[in-house]
Order: structure tokens, then C-alpha cells, then sequence
């Protein structure tokens, strides 16, 4: 038998394998891209971070008011009864109170401002009553409160987001409050990408008898424009040897990764095999699931390829449960998101035989306030329909052998996947 667990050489046999095999192995496969470039804030909206940010200063740079109020020294209020301060001054966010907060006195403040020096605390306004220049302050305030430490969402030189990280808004805003304007990130993943089948027109152009329309590689196209790599349509390609020879070769010089759809099925598989095996080194894998059995994973120079079944569902669960974690990390991300499978009560029966994982298009909504999962009533791996309808995929375990209205199944929500 072949060594299957080879990362460099994925074995060319029909191994049956699990989803978590099949995962693992594509990830322990593949090594991110290297290269980086600097790019403004703004542009680095989905990319990945080649290098820590570290922060040049305490954030916030000084402690500050959480509240509109007054700031006083602790040790001025009576701990029973009101405490008469009289105000000094005042301080706004920008524009600070420069003197000092003896015992018995406050300024007014308001949220951001700096707090003045000697003082500690922060009154809320709504609790102080204020007549002329004296504002009284009730018992029971605590020292400290309603203030902001310098520093205490990070501190200078600290780590502010790793190397790795993947950067959204929270982090666009986090690189802006630390003032910086440009930052180093992996180069985007070049992904190709081309659908194989005779049988496949291109939009714009009128079907023939028996000819359907190529939206695998819309589909993809959306995938992986979301994913942030810069992709490659090399279009549809005939199911003829020198036609797909020719494509793999150009995808494979110009690529990080290559994904195919199509032909990768038992009655197909054969035909490209031979092709595939000439180039590089690929797994035919077929996977213990439904949909999406048939996937081929391997290397063709120094593109990865994933060879995704044909079928326009399959090709959306065969990416997000495979080919998306592979791809961010050859992207450069570190550690890879955990994508929450939540059990939620299924509101409909679901038939299901045991031995292989199945991932059924659902749609959690809220049923008299609470919330429950409807698997969609067609479930074939063609209808795209249903992924358009559903709002999650229902993860059938192996070892699951059908489900009763009221019981709880796994739901895996789109957000993140699509
Ligand atoms: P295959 O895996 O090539 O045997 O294809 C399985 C099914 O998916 C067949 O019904 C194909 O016609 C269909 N199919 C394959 N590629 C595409 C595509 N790019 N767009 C739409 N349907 C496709
Ligand atoms: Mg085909």
C-alpha cells in the first residue's frame, strides 16, 4: 500500500476518507506564501498581517473619564450623606483642565477628557445636584470608578494583533487609534480557477440541446473574492486531455492554488487521473460525506490543487469544509478561525444513515421565541436553490442515524463560510 499520509505526495488511490481526515491532511499539506507588501490602513481591509503590530504608546494614552461628570478626589466624600464640592473648572475631550483637584473640590468633565491631576474618581452627573458653583455628590461612590486607565486597552510596546491575523473593521480601527496609517501584509493568495464539462455554456452565449450554464465559476468567483485572493477565471474547459493538460499547466505557473470543478467522479476520474498523475502529485479522494463525495487534492509545481466535484452544492460545502481553511492558511493566517457548530433544535424529522458526515442546507429561525432549524425540502446536490434559501448547513454526525423534530443537531451558520 501507498504511504497516504505523505504531505508531499498524496497517494494516487481511491482512499476513503473522513471529513476530518481529508481536512487535516489538506492542512498539514500546505505552507503559507511568504512574500508581504505594504499597504494603507484602508486597503488592508481582509488581508493578512505579515508582521506583529506593536503599539507605540499606552492606549489610552491617559486616564480619562468613562462618563459625563465630575472628577473629585476620592478622599473628599463623606462616606454617609451628601459632600459639598465647589467647582473649579472644567474639562472636555481635547481640551483639558490644566490645574489641580484639591480635597473638597471637582471639575466638571466630560467623557474622553483627561483627568485632571488629583483626581481619582468620576461622578455620574445624573446622581449630583448642583446649585451655583457647588455640585453635592450622594455616599456610596466607589474610588476609581467611571475612569479609564491609561493603558488599559494596550500597553506601549505591547502586541496590538498578531502576525497572521486576518484584519476586519475592529482591527482597521484598532491600527487607526494607534495612529498608524500603512502596514505590512501577506501578498494575496493567486488563486486559478476553471469548470470542466462538455456540457457546459458560458453565460451571454444560447444553449444548445443538452447544454447547461457554467455557474460554478460565478460561484467561485464570489467565494473567492470574499476570501481576499486574487483570482483567475482561466473558464470553462472542454472534457478533453490536451484541453485540461494545457489549462493545469498554465494555472499551475501563474497560481498559489488551482481549483477545479467537475470530472472528478467515478465515471470521469479515470480520464484525468492519468493527466493529473503526469503532472504532479494528487489524492482521489473519495470522501465519507453528502454531498460532495468525490474531491481530488494535490501538487502541481508549486500550485495546490483542489479538484471540487462538479455539482454546484457540492462545490460550496467541498470548498468551506475543505478548501477555505487550506487556502487561508497558505494565505498566511495563523491560528485558523474556529467556526462555532451550535446545536439547535431541529423543527423537522431528517432521515440519515449512518457512516458518513452530511451537511444539509437549513434555515434557523425564530418559532415563538425560540430558535429552531428547518432543514430545506430539496436537498439535491444540484439545486442551488437551497443555498441560496439557507442561512446554514445542518452537520450530520457519522454515527447519526436520524433525527426527530425537538432533537438538537449541529448547525454551522454562513457567516464566516460564504
Ligand atoms: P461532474 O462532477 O463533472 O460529473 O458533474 C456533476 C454534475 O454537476 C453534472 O450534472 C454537471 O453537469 C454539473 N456541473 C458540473 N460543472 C458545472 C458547472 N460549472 N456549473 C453547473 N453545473 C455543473
Ligand atoms: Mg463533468
Amino acid at each position: 500500500m501507498t504511504d497516504t499520509t505523505s504531505c508531499q505526495s498524496p497517494a494516487l488511490d481511491d482512499a476513503s476518507l473522513s471529513a476530518d481526515e481529508a481536512r487535516q491532511r489538506m492542512l498539514d499539506s500546505v505552507a503559507p506564501i511568504t512574500h508581504a507588501e505594504k499597504v494603507p490602513v484602508r486597503n488592508a481591509l481582509g488581508r493578512i498581517l505579515a508582521a506583529d503590530v506593536i503599539a507605540p504608546y499606552d492606549v489610552p494614552a491617559h486616564d480619562n473619564s468613562a462618563m459625563d461628570g465630575y472628577a473629585v478626589r476620592f478622599e473628599s466624600l463623606a462616606s454617609e450623606g451628601e459632600t459639598a464640592l465647589s467647582v473649579v473648572g472644567s474639562a472636555f475631550a481635547g481640551n483639558a483642565f490644566s490645574g489641580q483637584v484639591g480635597r473638597g473640590q471637582a471639575v466638571r468633565i466630560m467623557t474622553g477628557a483627561v483627568l485632571p491631576a488629583g483626581a481619582d474618581t468620576v461622578v455620574v452627573q445624573e446622581v449630583t445636584r448642583v446649585t451655583g458653583n457647588t455640585v453635592f455628590v450622594p455616599a456610596g461612590q466607589k474610588q476609581g470608578q467611571n475612569t479609564r486607565r491609561a493603558g488599559e486597552d494596550l500597553a506601549r510596546n505591547a502586541i496590538a494583533l498578531p502576525a497572521g491575523k486576518r484584519l476586519g473593521p475592529a482591527e482597521l480601527g484598532l491600527i487607526a487609534s494607534l495612529g498608524i496609517a500603512e502596514l505590512s501584509v501577506r501578498r494575496r493568495l493567486r488563486v486559478a480557477f476553471f469548470s470542466t464539462g462538455d456540457e457546459l455554456a458560458s453565460i451571454g452565449s444560447p444553449l444548445a440541446p443538452g447544454e447547461i450554464y457554467d455557474s460554478n465559476r460565478y460561484t467561485l468567483y464570489g467565494l473567492l473574492t470574499r476570501l481576499g485572493a486574487e483570482i483567475i477565471d482561466l473558464g470553462v474547459v472542454p472534457d478533453r486531455a490536451e484541453a485540461l493538460e494545457a489549462a493545469l499547466r498554465e494555472a499551475a505557473e501563474i497560481a498559489d492554488a488551482i481549483i477545479t470543478t467537475g470530472g472528478v467522479s467515478v465515471g470521469e476520474a479515470d480520464f484525468i487521473r492519468e493527466i493529473l498523475a503526469r503532472l504532479g502529485h494528487i489524492g482521489f479522494w473519495k470522501l465519507k460525506i453528502k454531498p460532495g463525495r468525490p474531491m481530488a487534492f494535490g501538487r502541481i509545481g508549486q500550485a495546490w490543487l483542489f479538484g471540487l466535484p462538479g455539482n454546484p452544492v457540492s462545490v460550496m460545502v467541498s470548498y468551506a469544509q475543505f478548501a477555505l481553511d487550506a487556502l487561508l492558511r497558505l494565505s498566511g493566517v495563523d491560528p485558523l478561525p474556529v467556526r462555532p457548530l451550535l446545536p439547535v433544535a431541529a423543527a423537522n424529522a431528517i432521515r440519515k444513515q449512518p457512516g458518513r458526515r452530511e451537511y444539509l442546507r437549513g434555515r434557523v429561525t425564530e418559532v415563538d421565541g425560540r430558535w429552531q432549524v428547518f432543514t430545506l425540502p430539496h436537498q439535491g446536490s444540484g439545486i442551488l436553490r437551497s443555498m441560496s434559501e439557507a442561512n446554514c448547513l445542518v452537520v450530520l454526525s457519522e454515527a447519526c442515524a436520524g433525527v426527530q423534530p425537538g432533537e438538537a443537531v449541529d448547525v454551522q451558520l454562513f457567516d464566516g463560510l460564504y
